[in-house]
């Protein structure tokens, strides 16, 4: 496995306590990154996206994430890109709905990456910006984080983190999307489109 630094680490590592953060998108990272350096942690961005689906979807969010860690001079780390390598873990389970056995199964790939990154890099803490948005249950993100050592159960929705991320990226301008990442979520989301 191959990451990719796009800024230079802002701390040595040890002078803070640093935190590797899955980062889905730069609209959920904005307000985790604010809780977490109030709560005295250093985030240092994880982009692991394998499933974001098309490729040029995967671009644009990447761009604004850099855009983020720019803004907020954040060290960012990108994980590589192997979106066949997403869809043979969740063979089989392409028919699901949102919030069902796929996005289990979906959480897990990310998180066994950024688990596996955090264990090299010296990390003792992971967690993952997905808690922030609404349409995701945070019990289903714990329970497939809580596998891997070093995962923090961090509630980012709790307290109007959602809020408080909508805010920022309007402040930012970050690029919003409008579904969740893999062709079976753009497909549901065209379909909530039409019934419109
Ligand atoms: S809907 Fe979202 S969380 Fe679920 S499998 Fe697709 S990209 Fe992953």
């Amino acid at each position: 496995m191959e990451q990719h630094e796009r800024s230079n680490p802002r701390y040595p590592e040890g002078s803070v306590t640093r935190v590797l953060l899955h980062t889905c998108c730069a609209v959920c990272a904005a307000a985790c990154t604010e809780r977490l350096r109030r709560e005295g942690l250093e985030p240092v961005l994880f982009f692991s996206n394998s499933n974001i689906y098309p490729r040029e979807e995967y671009e644009r969010r990447l761009a604004a994430t850099e855009k983020l860690a720019e803004l907020q001079g954040l060290e960012l780390v990108v994980d590589d890109y192997d979106h066949e390598a997403w869809r043979e873990a969740v063979k089989g389970l392409e028919r699901e709905p949102e919030k069902g056995a796929r996005c289990a199964v979906c959480f897990d790939y990310s998180f066994s990456r950024t688990s596996a990154y955090a264990r090299r890099h010296g990390f003792d803490h992971f967690t993952s910006t997905l808690s922030v948005s609404p349409h995701k249950v945070s019990r289903m993100i714990f329970d497939a984080g809580k596998k891997y050592p070093g995962f923090r159960e961090e509630d980012f929705k709790k307290r109007d983190g959602f809020k408080r991320s909508q805010e920022l990226s309007r402040e930012l301008e970050l690029y919003h999307q409008d579904y969740c990442g893999c062709e079976f979520s753009l497909n549901e989301a065209n379909e909530r489109k039409k019934r419109k």
